[in-house]
């Protein structure tokens, strides 16, 4: 077999994991790129070649996984990510077993799921207009503050760099969002609106229930709280009840839908997949890319059950036998 391991050096702690799982990998006979990439890589370049592989793992946190697969939206490539990141939340929802020897069996065997991706396209205060795919969450308000008040902190506190921010932001704006949601208007007021492909956040919390990454819908998430402190009690509800069954989230507004226009009364920071960008916006647009990527999982995975087997997403490069 021919891999591809894109691997971040610069991406969080941890990351000589990745080696313990290019030793599981490959086999006699096999053929493995390891192509090291870091901050301000050109995804496009990174992936142009994917095709000629059997397998590509992308090995970094959410950011570096989440750019590279809009790349590889709607292509023939068999992915596989694996956690080497400060933040590592598409690799969570995905809920495969997290061993770099389990991560290399399931990409060998190549039984993928084809999940959506997310694309938001926005036009800043400035004029000048933006498009980005994401895989997580990406939005505006008090969400993209966090974000910004986590970098410092990121390297060396890992994911509790995300709950120090929250708890240190505790006045944010109120803004009147004006929301459509695959033609449906609402009017609302809150410090934040968020469309989400994968509500996991950090700790195994989702922020609301029976979200999937492979319903080709997005989920629109308002946080109404006025009060950062008021935000930590649902992330308190969320740590006691992670999945949201049992303990509503009081100050948290979900809709559903493929499409979403959120205008905002103010200019507001927006966030694409936790990376703050510069500058502000008056309001975002987002649509799901539904089925666009196929990633690797598990048989315990909660996207287990839709799973199909290689040849049924590279036929004509299998049926020539070279992917043994
Ligand atoms: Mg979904």
């Amino acid at each position: 077999m021919r891999f591809l391991i894109v691997h971040n050096i610069d991406s969080g702690f941890g990351s000589d994991a990745i080696f313990a799982f290019q030793r599981s990998l490959v086999k006699p006979g096999d053929e493995c790129c390891m192509r090291t990439i870091g901050d301000g890589f050109s995804p496009a370049d990174v992936v142009a070649d994917a095709e000629s592989f059997d397998r590509v793992v992308i090995s970094g946190g959410d950011g570096t996984v989440s750019s590279l697969l809009y790349q590889l939206r709607g292509r023939p490539v068999i992915t596989s990510v694996f956690p080497s990141g400060t933040a590592n939340l598409i690799f969570e929802n995905l809920g495969c077993a997290p061993e770099p020897s389990a991560i290399a069996r399931a990409c060998r065997a190549g039984k993928s799921a084809a999940c959506d991706l997310a694309e938001m396209s926005w036009t800043d205060v400035d004029g000048s207009f933006h498009r980005e795919g994401f895989a997580l969450i990406s939005g505006t308000g008090f969400d993209a503050e966090i974000m910004r008040a986590a970098i410092p902190n990121k390297q060396a506190m890992g994911e509790a760099a995300y709950f120090l921010a929250v708890l240190s932001n505790v006045k944010p704006d109120i803004i009147d969002f004006s929301i459509d949601v695959d033609g449906e208007h609402h009017e609302r007021q809150g410090i934040g609106c968020l469309a989400a492909n994968n509500v996991m956040m950090q700790g195994e919390i989702e922020i609301v229930p029976d979200s999937r990454m492979d319903d080709g819908l997005l989920d629109v998430i308002m946080i109404e709280s006025s009060d950062a402190v008021q935000l930590v009690r649902p992330l308190v509800a969320g740590i006691l009840d992670p999945k949201g069954r049992n303990v509503a989230r009081p100050h948290i507004e979900r809709f559903q839908g493929a499409e979403l226009r959120v205008r905002a009364s103010q200019p507001v920071p927006i966030e694409v997949d936790g990376d703050p960008i510069d500058g502000l916006t008056h309001g975002y647009d987002v649509r799901v890319l539904p089925a666009c990527v196929n990633l690797v999982v598990d048989s315990i995975s909660r996207y287990a059950d839709g799973a199909r087997p290689p040849e049924a997403v590279r036929p004509s490069h299998d049926s020539l036998g070279t992917g043994t």
